[in-house]
């Protein structure tokens, strides 16, 4: 099979030359490890910090070493408790045709339940993500006017639809197309939505929301974060999620330059890991699996096929080639 490999580190964008495609022997599953065939896996915005070197919240890839990454694959060879050969499991080690998983790092999965994709997305990692920033983190309220840019992507576009299934007011979307924002308004169900490349985002937004926002879901950073401070209401949230739009600089950026307004209005920013907030879990799945029964919930996907285009799909992520998830079909 193959594995990706990282090549070397990237200043500022990256390419492919940062990968390297390598043949491998299978690899031997020992005592509690499972062999795992990968059918599917994700790329991430996450992926890109764990490029650099230096301490973070999650250790750098190691250059020469695979790289590693939610993935759901089929059990060929090993046992452990409750899982056995034929059985679906969640793990994060992508990037890779077999996989030598722990048994205690593998999550079993039920293809019966939902399609395999739906485990790195809707109800796998972006999912919570977009749970545990809007209720446990911004504490959206019934009657919010809610504001989420990166909002035609795996997180930012459950996040609208989650801030409308549980009573805002008003949900605004920013993406980087017309076709984006089309999705986000016909499909999606979001009131507004603008394309960031049209305008100064200050000027959209306040276009889309003359009466103020009173949550602020960031994926973004950048210009899209001062111009929602500017545009927040008093006692409004902020859940910071993200900065894609800062990843691949290769010096810092200035930062937003109304920051007083933090306190002249009283806001709360405040920054989130989901892993941090696994206690949720369960009502996560109870309450967007629901949704997601009830054909409430209405998700795209964009599939790349074949693992050595995984790092095409994750560059081409970062460009924003993909509405919903960006994902790699495997097998
Ligand atoms: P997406 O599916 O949203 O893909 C990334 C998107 O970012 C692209 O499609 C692109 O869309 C957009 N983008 C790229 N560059 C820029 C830019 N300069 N300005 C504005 N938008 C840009 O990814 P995810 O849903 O997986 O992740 C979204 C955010 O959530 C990221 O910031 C990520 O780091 C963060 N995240 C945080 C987690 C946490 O625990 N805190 C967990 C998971 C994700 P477009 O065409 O609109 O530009």
């Amino acid at each position: 099979g193959l594995e990706i490999r990282l090549a070397s580190r990237p200043k500022g964008w990256p390419t492919l030359d940062n990968f390297d495609v390598v043949e491998v022997d299978a690899p031997e599953p020992g005592d509690g490890q499972l062999l795992v065939r990968n059918v599917v896996m994700s790329v991430d915005p996450y992926m890109r910090g764990r490029m650099n070197a230096g301490k973070s919240y999650v250790p750098p890839f190691e250059v020469g070493k695979a790289l590693q990454g939610g993935a759901v694959g089929e059990v060929v060879a090993g046992e452990a408790e409750g899982i056995s050969t034929g059985d679906f499991v969640l793990h994060d080690l992508g990037w890779r045709d077999y996989a030598v998983v722990d048994a205690t790092r593998a999550v079993k999965v039920d293809p019966q339940a939902a399609p395999l994709n739906a485990y790195l997305y809707v109800l796998g990692m972006p999912g919570m993500t977009a749970y545990v920033g809007l209720v446990d983190v911004a504490k959206q309220e019934e009657g919010d006017v809610v504001f989420v840019s990166g909002a035609a992507g795996a997180v930012g576009s459950l996040v609208g639809q989650l801030a409308k299934l549980r009573g805002a007011a008003k949900v605004i979307g920013s993406a980087g197309s017309a076709e984006k924002v089309r999705f986000l308004t016909e499909e999606a169900g979001f009131d507004a939505a603008f394309n960031y490349h049209d305008g100064p985002v200050v000027e959209q937004l306040r276009a889309a929301a003359p009466d103020g926002i009173d949550v602020y879901f960031d994926n973004v950073g950048g210009e899209h974060l001062e111009a929602a401070i500017d545009v927040l209401n008093d006692f409004g949230r902020v859940a910071e999620c993200g900065m894609i739009s800062q990843y691949n600089n290769a010096e810092p950026q200035p930062g937003p330059s109304n920051l007083f307004k933090i306190v002249s209005k009283r806001l709360r920013l405040e920054g989130f890991i989901v892993s941090d907030r696994a206690h949720l879990k369960e009502q996560f799945f109870t309450e967007v699996g629901g949704y997601l029964r009830d054909g409430k919930i209405r998700y795209r996907e964009t599939v790349v096929e074949g693992l050595r285009n995984a790092p095409e799909a994750f560059l081409g992520m970062l460009r924003g080639e993909n509405t919903g998830k960006m994902l790699v079909k495997i097998a």
